[in-house]
């Protein structure tokens, strides 16, 4: 006998922590999968008669993977989910929402693919981009004014800024702009955009959600049947999507989400704590560091405060990636949101908004041994 999904009055009832664990799945018969399998076929055998809606047709259209990831993701957000090849997919999908000449609203300081995508696509005269600090609520709120679509982002990368997201969400409404939100660094277990009013949502699931450095993709999440249909067709004109693979692993990596949240955060505040007032370091930007400008918002409106620490070297870029260099157990690289500790120099690459200080290293905290990582690092600033 088919056990029904849990009504919805139940799935409401349960804690993100369990969702995590139990989204997605498939409603269990005799000697089904526990786990969704990764189904790898190009297209599907047609029904008899006219293609009923739900087909999934061909491979491009949709695939089952995609979709226990999408239905996981969705219910994690509070909305519909589209899984995509990767977060700037994502980033282009929302983009794409701007009608021709319109107005797009973004960080100043954005994830640096998003902030290349949107002016590559203002040098064309496709639109016009209008750069805002995002805690600056009364600019956000002015620059809304006439806009299509704000792309936000809170917290920031790599600077950590938080934008006021309901009292933002309110304002797009009353200005007619849809309000699309990266939630990368926050997971739907710190921060829930769709919950507060944002139309959109989108996430680089390369990182957090995937969570073990060996996958890109993205996720994208819509709080209406119309725009989710849009971003599906926008996925599947532009060949857009992942591989059945790529979403298994995604899949994989969110039912210990929680976990890995939990761990990597309370790692970060600690080691945050540890730096700030280190005689190397000039500033230390982590939100839950009672001094830091983003703390107070991101308390009320974020369930945790993320696992990105930002660290401002004294001596500048050569110290800084000196820094990079002499640490062991934190591998030097670009990236985050991985179970292993990363770090990086951002300034190290051109593309990255000259707003960043020279020598900020933007620290993803692991899930290692808080000591361990410590040890390490001052280690490095000792160097
Ligand atoms: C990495 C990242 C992206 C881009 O995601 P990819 O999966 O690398 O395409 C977008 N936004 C943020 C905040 C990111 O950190």
């Amino acid at each position: 006998m088919d056990q029904p999904r849990p009504d919805l009055e139940t799935e409401h009832s349960l804690a993100p922590a369990t969702r995590a664990v139990t989204a997605g799945r498939e409603p269990a018969g005799p000697d089904s999968p526990v786990t969704t399998p990764v189904v790898l076929t190009s297209t599907y055998t047609a029904s008899d008669g006219a293609a009923a809606p739900g087909d999934r047709g061909y491979g491009r259209w949709d695939n089952p993977t995609w979709a226990a990831l999408e239905s996981a993701m969705g219910e994690l957000e509070g909305g519909r989910g589209v899984a995509f090849a990767s977060g700037m997919a994502c980033v282009a999908a929302v983009l794409s929402l701007v009608p021709v000449g319109g107005v797009v609203v973004v960080p100043r300081a954005p994830y640096s693919g998003t902030a290349q995508l949107a002016a590559e696509l203002a040098a064309a005269g496709r639109l016009a981009v209008r750069e805002v600090p995002i805690a600056d609520t009364d600019a956000v709120v002015a620059a809304l004014d006439g806009a299509d679509v704000a792309m936000l982002e809170t917290p920031t990368n790599p600077l950590l800024e938080v934008a006021d997201l309901p009292a933002i969400a309110a304002a797009a409404r009353a200005a007619g702009t849809l309000l699309a939100v990266d939630n990368t660094f926050a997971t739907p277990l710190l921060q829930r955009p769709l919950a507060v009013g944002a139309d959109l949502v989108g996430h680089s699931a390369t990182k957090y959600l995937g969570g073990h450095s060996d996958v890109l993709l993205g996720v994208a999440g819509a709080a209406d049947e119309a725009l989710e249909a849009r971003l599906r067709s926008h996925r599947t004109l532009h060949g857009a999507i992942p591989g059945p693979w790529e979403a298994w692993l995604v899949l994989r990596g969110l039912r210990t989400l929680h976990l890995r949240v939990e761990r990597a955060g309370a790692n970060a505040a600690e080691l945050a704590r540890r730096l700030a007032g280190h005689p190397a370091v000039e500033r230390v930007r982590h939100p839950a560091l009672p001094e830091d400008p983003g703390h107070e918002r991101a308390a009320a409106q974020m369930s945790g405060f993320g696992a990105i620490v930002g660290v401002e070297v004294r001596g500048g870029p050569d110290a800084a990636e000196r820094v990079c260099s002499a640490a062991r157990l934190w591998v030097h690289a670009t990236s985050l949101g991985g179970v292993e500790s990363t770090l990086a120099r951002r300034r190290r690459w051109a593309t990255e908004a000259p707003t960043i200080p020279e020598g900020l290293i933007r620290l993803s905290v692991g899930i290692e041994h808080i000591d361990d990582l410590a040890d390490d690092l001052l280690g490095a600033l000792r160097q």
